[in-house]
């Protein structure tokens, strides 16, 4: 093709260019022919050549020389193209999360593609495994559904709207994920499933009952898989070989052409939202997916014992349909609440002598126990006594924790690390004492209340911990969970991790020691994460009735508080999630809070604070004539809570109105103007800010 050919046609490519550079990220090539939109294709940008997605002809302009407009370098022909829902999911995530459609286009597809050569491409292809058949033989028996998981399954494939899976830990919510799946793909040859979880490592039995069930018929995507694994497995699910793709946050994205079913597990997690590059809601984006299919028949369910206060809402207002199962399968009762009031009890008081004689009694008897600590180290600082003087990051505005195992003292936000020093560097006082309780001191005083006790069979008992630092070597996770199962350890404490969905079964008592500080946080969504992470922690006691029935034992929530009377507790000793919800929605309503209303945050990050919240005053005043004025609030640039992280300030202003589309077209008209409004004298030391809409921390 010479560079004049007039045969040749003009093709608008995606390629990832941020907002910022300038340049546009949907650029004009020339072709030999015209390209199916969605074909993948290598063009030339600048020096180098990279990867792009072909998104439809564009007109050839006549001012433009073709001389100027370069040819498209590859075509990858042997690929089916991107289909055009997952064109239209991309765009609609960029659209609605401020981005560049490129970035995040470019951004959804695995980054080992991006280095490819069209003949590498070809190998892959020629090498990858033959369509995978499904399951008809199942290797492991599948159980009869109860009535209620019977509706369940029937609600989920009749409801053009989401459906609220709203059902106790334990009452068989994965059963019917598993059973919707297979009437799908019995009933469909070719149709795909997505089923999302929060995070993968910490749910390993839900991929092995799901290959257990479906074989090779399911393929995996997250982020502890090599670049070489990812790719394949997006190959698989992009060509129809894979028929289940189960995977966390990131797979919301894969390229299913046959989606006709999705599933997100424990919808409420937190960690479904992204919190950099385009700070997506990988649910909120699986609801509008599944939207977008619903034509062909897709749907979708979210799933958990304690959903999202927007997701409650959601179907409180109609716009999702509520399923309920409320029984847990062959679980023993709800625990009982048991508080112990600290008021009562010495000062620093860290496991109340009711408590530790609880958790000895089941021991004896064989069960295990659950102690919680949402917070990792030893102490969270270490502090002198004479002068005050107290352990602080000198590069965050936080304390430096202390770690006994190495006698470190640690950042938990920029990582930075220090010896415990000797002697007070301020007054020289030699006596330096941890303040508060980690995890790690935790374990440290129930092996010494409990490690001279002896399990019914004579052998010593054993406390274990799981926590990021327990966790951080690879397979420690697993070899914990492990043994637990196995019975090997008998007293697991741990930050959240321990809470998430694993199915322990001989777990009788679940003990939180320190849940005031939640209590009490500044952070409005505080409440709603403490329930959920009590609920969600006292779901793995009692999950074997016939194990507890034997043991003539009962199951129990303990919970340390100085605040027994919070109305919080009064509807977790219910086990009422409902009644929580309602109150805490009927608070945020009074208060025009979320979902009553809608938010982003502006953040930006410098050298100097007075810079990142000059620069917001100037944002904000570039949004005064802008459309949705009226009716968004912009509320004053402020530092956030933890200001300055590895040596850079952060600040944010707060966007909040009642009506999302006024949100959405004011933030689009405002973004050009950002991107224009870096050189002012006073934002001198502007690291760089970002937009997060829906925004779930503060
Ligand atoms: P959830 O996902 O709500 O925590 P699961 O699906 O894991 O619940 O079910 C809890 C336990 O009950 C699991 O051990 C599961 O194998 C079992 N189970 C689920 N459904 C049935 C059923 N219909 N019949 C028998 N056992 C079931
Ligand atoms: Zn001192
Ligand atoms: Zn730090």
């Amino acid at each position: 093709m010479s560079p004049a050919d007039p045969a040749s046609t003009w093709v608008e490519v995606v390629v990832a260019a941020p907002a910022h550079s300038g340049l546009g990220d949907r650029l004009t090539y020339r072709c030999d022919r015209p390209l199916p939109a969605g074909t993948l294709v290598r063009v030339p940008l600048g020096r180098r050549e990279v990867l792009g997605i072909a998104w439809g002809p564009t007109p050839a302009d006549p001012t433009c020389a073709p001389e100027q407009v370069r040819p498209v370098t590859e075509v990858w022909d042997a690929l089916p193209p991107l289909d055009a829902d997952w064109r239209d999911l991309v765009a609609f995530a960029a659209r609605y999360y401020q981005r560049s459609l490129g970035e995040v286009a470019l951004a959804a597809l695995p980054p080992a593609l991006r280095e490819l050569t069209s003949t590498q491409l070809q190998r892959r292809l020629t090498r990858a495994a033959p369509a995978a058949a499904p399951c008809a033989d199942h290797p492991t028996p599948v159980p009869a559904l109860t009535p209620a998981q019977a509706d369940a399954v029937s609600a989920i494939e009749a409801s053009e709207r989401p459906v609220l899976l709203f059902g106790a830990t334990g009452s068989g919510k994965t059963e019917v994920y598993l059973q919707a799946t297979a009437r799908l793909l019995a009933r469909d040859p070719q149709a795909q499933a997505l089923v999302l979880v929060p995070e993968i490592n910490l749910t390993p039995q839900l991929e092995q009952r799901f290959r257990a069930r479906f074989g090779d018929a399911v393929t995996t995507l997250h982020s502890r898989l090599t670049p070489a694994q990812r790719l394949q497995h997006w190959l698989a699910a992009h060509r129809g070989q894979a028929r289940i793709v189960l995977g966390t946050r990131m797979a919301v994205f894969a390229s299913l052409p046959r989606l006709r079913l999705i599933v997100v597990d424990e919808e409420h997690d937190p960690s479904y939202k992204s919190q950099e590059g385009a700070r997506y809601s990988a649910r909120d984006l699986a609801v509008y997916r599944a939207h977008r299919g619903s034509a062909d028949g897709c749907r979708v369910v979210l799933g958990s014992a304690t959903p999202a206060l927007e997701s409650w809402h959601a179907a409180e207002s109609g716009r999702y349909r509520r399923v309920d199962m409320a029984d847990r399968m062959g679980g023993a009762d709800w625990p009982r609440l048991r508080l112990v009031d600290l008021r009562h009890q010495p000062r620093g008081t860290a496991l109340a002598p009711p408590l530790l004689a609880a958790i000895e009694a089941r021991l004896a008897r064989g069960e295990q126990a659950l102690v919680l600590l949402n917070r990792r180290g030893y102490a969270p600082v270490i502090a002198c006594g004479d002068c005050g003087w107290k352990s602080g990051c000198p590069h965050c505005s936080a304390h430096l924790v202390f770690h006994k195992a190495d006698r470190s003292l640690r950042c938990h936000h920029c990582g930075h690390a220090a010896r415990v020093p000797r002697a007070c560097p301020d007054c020289g006082n030699l006596d330096l004492a941890p303040l508060g309780r980690g995890t790690e001191q935790l374990e440290e005083q129930l092996t010494s209340a409990l490690g001279a006790l002896r399990r019914p069979d004579g052998s010593p008992v054993r406390i274990g911990r799981l926590d990021a630092d327990t966790a951080r070597a690879a397979g420690a996770l697993e070899r914990t969970l492990d043994a637990v199962h196995s019975g090997a350890i008998d007293v697991l404490v741990g930050t959240q991790m321990i809470a998430k969905g694993h199915d322990f079964r001989r777990i009788t008592l679940v003990a939180s020691v320190n849940t005031d500080g939640a209590l009490f946080a500044s952070d409005w969504r505080a409440p709603e994460r403490l329930f959920t992470l009590l609920m969600q922690a006292a779901g793995r006691a009692g999950r074997d009735a016939r194990f507890v029935a034997a043991q003539d034992s009962t199951v129990e929530l303990w919970v340390q508080t100085a605040y027994p009377e919070h109305p919080l507790f009064a509807a977790l000793a219910r086990h009422d999630y409902a009644a929580f919800a309602a109150q805490q929605l009927q608070e945020r309503r009074t208060a025009g809070m979320p979902p009553y209303s809608h938010q982003a945050l502006l953040r930006a990050e410098a050298r100097q604070l007075d810079a990142a919240l000059a620069w917001l005053r100037h944002a904000a005043d570039a949004a005064h004539d802008l459309p949705g004025r009226a009716h968004v609030t912009l509320y004053a640039p402020v530092p956030m809570t933890l200001t300055r992280v590895a040596g850079i300030e952060r600040a944010q202003l707060l966007l909040e109105s009642p009506h999302r589309p006024a949100l959405q077209a004011l933030l689009a008209a405002w973004m050009p103007r950002l991107h224009t409004l870096r050189a002012h004298a006073d934002t001198r030391g502007l690291a760089r800010w970002a937009i997060d809409v829906d925004p779930l921390s503060f």
